[in-house]
């Protein structure tokens, strides 16, 4: 396999994916690129193409579980694209898809711009976000996407409107394309009062975690009507337990990996859990994680 040798810079072989996804575990990618520039990222993807190389776009890796045998394809890291800017133009902001999406929250609600203060502590990158339509307090990203502008599997760029981007509950028709930035349409706001709420809702969301503990995911997405927290606590799963991994016993919709942790015992966990939550209530949990 061979790259175009000015990208061959930005390529590197069998690198560890654990140090990179929250989790901290899992296999290493085969070929593993970390753009500078927006216009390496097409670069990449087109070169992939070429080869029939499979290609996965890495954001904060807040949402995704590596397997032991790691990725057998090329993954590209978003997080060192220095074009993740973040331009404010009246009453929308475009930012670049690697962006933190915390930083793009605190960019809007120190413009005056609300849509996004209730995103605040969200971790991950913008581009994970909107992929995934990541939500809180019964909002999601998707409601303020103006447009996204996404590469194909060919590297060719299109711009998709909000519609087009398919945003529905934790889920978008954005699969297999690669997100490169997102526009929102936002509303003119007081700063004071914008600040003050997003100040209150980041202090709910920490008290509302598992404490001192770094290797998280939320593994699954709140069924109709019902927090996965609740519904795990209610059938008796809080703290439920598969060798180094186990649902906390105060906050049962997070996964938590101790040390010494594997994939493997993440996955054998999740299918516990959700065949005892069938078997007790008929509910089918569905995974928000993305197993890579
Ligand atoms: C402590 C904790 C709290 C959380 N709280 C919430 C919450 O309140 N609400 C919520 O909705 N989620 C929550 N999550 C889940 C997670 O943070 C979100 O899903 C987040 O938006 C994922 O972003 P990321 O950049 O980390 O994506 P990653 O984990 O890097 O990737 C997730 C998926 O998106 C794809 N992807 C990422 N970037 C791009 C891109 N630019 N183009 C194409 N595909 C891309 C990846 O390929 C992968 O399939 C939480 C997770 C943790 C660990």
């Amino acid at each position: 396999m061979s790259f175009p040798d000015d990208l061959m810079h930005l390529i590197r072989t069998d690198e560890p994916l654990g140090p990179l996804v929250w989790l901290g575990i899992g296999g290493p990618a085969h070929y593993f690129a970390e753009p500078v520039e927006e216009s390496e990222i097409q670069r990449l993807v087109v070169a992939a193409k070429e080869q029939d190389l499979p290609v996965r776009i890495l954001g904060g890796g807040s949402n995704v579980l590596v397997r032991e045998a790691g990725v057998d394809g090329l993954v590209i890291s978003l997080a060192g694209v220095t074009e993740n800017q973040m331009t404010i133009d009246g009453s929308e902001m475009t930012v670049g898809a690697g962006a933190k999406l915390s930083h793009a929250v605190i960019k809007a609600v120190g413009a005056g711009l609300g849509g996004l203060e209730h995103l605040v502590g969200i971790p991950g990158t913008v581009g994970g976000a909107v992929v995934g339509n990541a939500s809180s307090d019964g909002r999601d990203i998707g409601s303020v996407v103006k447009s996204v502008k996404v590469l194909d599997k060919n590297g060719v760029s299109r711009s998709l409107s909000q519609q087009e981007a398919g945003f529905s509950h934790r889920k978008t028709s954005l699969g297999g394309l690669t997100v490169v930035s997102v526009t929102f349409e936002l509303e003119t706001r007081d700063v004071v009062a914008l600040t003050k709420r997003m100040q209150k809702l980041w202090i709910g969301r920490n008290a509302s975690r598992p404490t001192d503990i770094t290797q998280i995911a939320l593994p699954f997405i709140d069924p109709d009507g019902m927090p996965a927290k609740e519904l795990l606590q209610s059938v008796g799963l809080a703290g439920i337990r598969e060798g180094d991994v186990s649902l906390d016993a105060n906050q049962p919709h997070y996964l938590v990996a101790q040390s010494g942790a594997t994939s493997d015992q993440c996955l054998r966990l999740i299918e516990r859990v959700r065949e005892q939550v069938l078997l007790q209530t008929g509910i089918d949990l569905q995974l928000n994680l993305e197993i890579w």
